[in-house]
């Protein structure tokens, strides 16, 4: 049998083999396909039982079989599991973009939501249906039929303009390369920088150093390199990528005018007045009026902080370093002196005490203590045997859910930290279906005898992947569509996962989780506060950053986009002028490698970063006002945040929780940007 098509239990990883992908997903491929043509041809009117739970089943299988492949292709890839993956990729996503358009399923969700059924459904159920029609309406499923072509038309020049917006950003950014060989004029940089930027040089069959505008390279020159003029070189060649000042085939002025553009026509097509409005739909936040207000508050109550950053940074490049007039390509520069200066402590010597199985344990006994759950060891079939299985079991010892641990960094897994489900929590008739997930990272894996230890910043994304882990499977919903992170608002999804960062700086809690690994004693008080001195340095002036990021993408999708005859960089000057601290030079290009909102998911969603910050900060400080490890308020948070899933709206479940909508209060505290008395 192919082990994608058994569904009793965990996936059989230790079968899956890439000839199994193509036949699996083209015969559960088209058993979707008949049963949606089952359905539609089906005379007797909707009914959850006869409509929307065959189409359960059948998705879930579908998924089920993919699940694997598509978590096997991104941490066991091969070129045989690769091809077999590209290979069916464009069949899945076909087959999703057929489905939310067809009318005739439409129509009979439609049906389904006027019957009298619908009232006695639960609420999980509604709102299942009611983001089904959401979904097609904004899918464009409601517009006649010379509309809909225009829309589709869009749609499809949009995504070919996203790709040529990055195309041109990674060609720019590619065509750049600043070769040194003078070894004096490189001073300050730090020793693997000089050595990465030897072999690139040695690549290219030169001699010397040589520097490009990728993060690596570019980013330990402008912290570290003495040589100001070489610093101001890289800064205006990575802040002109994709611009006019470059080759003019890969300049992305035309193609930024024409996406906001399309994205106005495509949101005034469906009903909107703006991008905006259309972006908010399906997100917490409710209209760009109340995003913009938001994201000037926060600059409102940041901006003291940034001119305070500012005023430090001036006087100590001016008194310390000799300039008297620092430039944007000093900043981070005199930012990184400043930094040494003021928290002399290295990540290395932090990291001697975060042995892998002292940092485990911690975070376990912290799920412990706050919602009562034991988490043991289990056995499952791994794709690697550095992968670990665990059983979330409750107080009385019944399953609650289980996950798989893959911690380490491997070549054939794909960068960063990522938690994904494998069974999402449902009710069959045979009983409930307890929830699994994947939960991965990319740390560095033990050498020798020695545990492998890990960062503080690790420790944090360990225990943020952990969140979200949590919010899948600690869910109590009974249908899959909006169960765990299913059907979660976008710009809310993120606050599980950031919440449990907190306790990465809560000493009672870090402490216990630390052991040198040489002379097995706990993190010293002193050090760690200096960590704790150190996280909030300069947080004025980075707030102010992503805030002004924030309100640019807004207003541009919102009253810019509607017409007021200025171009995108006219807007950008006045965003900054309002907002910003530190106004970059002229000749900067910033909005032409702004990725995120340009060419990603996060147009009119910018705001989303901050929005989930506030969220998860607030939540917090319920339990910094009755104490961090309160079982109640564990008790609580886990009912009406991570159980409800996406089965009824975030801010409902916000308000369920901490008594009151979110304040912004708690994260400005967190993040030192309140005066103290
Ligand atoms: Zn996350």
């Amino acid at each position: 049998m192919n082990p994608l098509l058994d569904f009793t239990g965990l996936p059989k990883f230790e079968q899956i083999k890439p000839e199994h992908v193509a036949p699996a997903i083209d015969e559960l491929l088209s058993e979707c396909r008949s049963l949606i043509a089952r359905l539609l041809e089906d005379n007797e009117p909707p009914t959850w039982d006869n409509f929307v739970l065959p189409m359960e089943d059948a998705h879930e299988r579908l998924s089920r079989a993919w699940g694997p492949v598509g978590h096997l292709n991104a941490v066991m890839n091969s070129p045989e599991l690769r091809a077999a993956y590209n290979a069916m990729l464009p069949a899945i996503t076909q087959y999703y973009a057929e489905l939310g358009q067809n009318h005739a399923l439409f129509e009979k969700f439609k049906q389904l939501k006027n019957s009298h059924e619908f009232d006695g459904l639960s609420a999980a159920r509604k709102k299942i249906i009611e983001n089904e029609l959401r979904d097609f309406r904004l899918g464009g499923a409601e517009l006649p039929d010379d509309r809909k072509a225009r829309y589709l038309e869009i749609q499809e020049r949009l995504s070919e303009l996203s790709s040529r917006f990055s195309d041109n950003l990674l060609d720019a950014t590619n065509d750049f390369a600043l070769h040194v060989e003078n070894r004096e004029e490189l001073s300050g940089l730090p020793e693997d920088v000089l050595q990465a930027a030897h072999e690139a040089a040695a690549s290219a069959e030169k001699t010397g150093w040589l520097f490009t505008l990728k993060a690596p390279s570019y980013m330990p020159v402008m912290q570290f390199a003495d040589n100001r003029a070489l610093r101001e070189k890289m800064y205006r060649a990575y802040v002109t990528r994709a611009s006019e000042f470059g080759k003019p085939e890969w300049d992305n002025t035309a193609l930024m005018d024409e996406i906001v553009a399309l994205r106005g026509e495509e949101a005034r097509l469906l009903g909107f007045a703006n991008y905006g409005e259309l972006s908010l739909a399906a997100k917490m936040a409710k209209t760009p009026a109340q995003v913009i207000e938001f994201v000037r508050e926060l600059a409102r109550r940041s901006r003291p902080f940034a001119e305070k950053d500012v005023a430090e940074l001036r006087d100590f490049a001016n008194y310390e370093l000799g300039m008297s007039d620092p430039e944007s390509w000093d900043f981070a520069y005199a930012s990184e002196k400043l930094r040494e200066r003021r928290y002399a402590f290295s990540e290395q010597e932090v990291k001697e005490y975060f042995p892998e199985d002292a940092v485990l344990s911690g975070l376990f006994k912290l799920v412990g203590t706050l919602y009562g759950l034991r988490i043991v060891k289990a056995n499952a079939p791994v794709w690697h045997e550095s992968v670990r299985f665990f059983d979330i079991r409750d107080d009385k010892g019944d399953l609650a859910g289980q996950f798989y641990l893959d911690l380490y960094a491997r070549n054939s897994k794909r960068g960063g930290a990522w938690m994904d489900d494998v069974i999402t929590r449902r009710r069959l008739k045979s009983g409930i279906q307890t929830p699994v997930a994947y939960m991965n990272c990319n740390f560095a894996a033990p050498v020798g005898k020695k545990p492998a230890l890990f960062t503080h910043d690790e420790v944090i994304t360990l225990f943020h992947e952990f969140g979200h882990g949590l919010h899948h499977l600690l869910t109590e919903v009974e249908d899959l569509g909006v169960s765990g992170i299913n059907g979660v608002e976008w710009d809310a999804v993120e606050l599980p996962s950031q919440f449990m960062e907190n306790y990465c700086w809560e000493w009672e809690v870090l402490f216990s989780m630390t052991r040198h690994v040489e002379t097995s004693k706990p993190l010293p008080r002193t050090l760690f506060d200096k960590m704790l001195a150190a996280k909030n340095f300069q947080s004025g002036l980075q707030s102010l950053r992503q805030i002004e990021f924030a309100l640019f993408d807004m207003l541009m999708h919102s009253a810019f986009e509607q017409g007021g005859g200025k171009t995108i960089l006219q807007l950008l000057d006045e965003v900054r002028t309002e907002v910003a601290v530190l106004i970059p030079p002229e000749y900067n290009r910033f909005p032409h490698s702004f990725s995120h909102i340009f060419a990603g998911g996060y147009g009119a969603g910018y705001y989303s970063y901050k929005w989930a910050e506030v969220l998860s900060a607030d939540a917090y400080s319920l339990f910094e006002e009755h104490g961090v490890l309160n079982p109640a308020v564990g008790a609580k948070f886990r009912s009406e945040i991570l159980a409800v899933g996406g089965s009824r709206d975030a801010l409902k479940s916000f308000v369920a929780f901490r008594g009151r909508e979110p304040a912004i209060d708690a994260l400005l505290r967190h993040n030192g940007l309140i005066e103290h008395a």
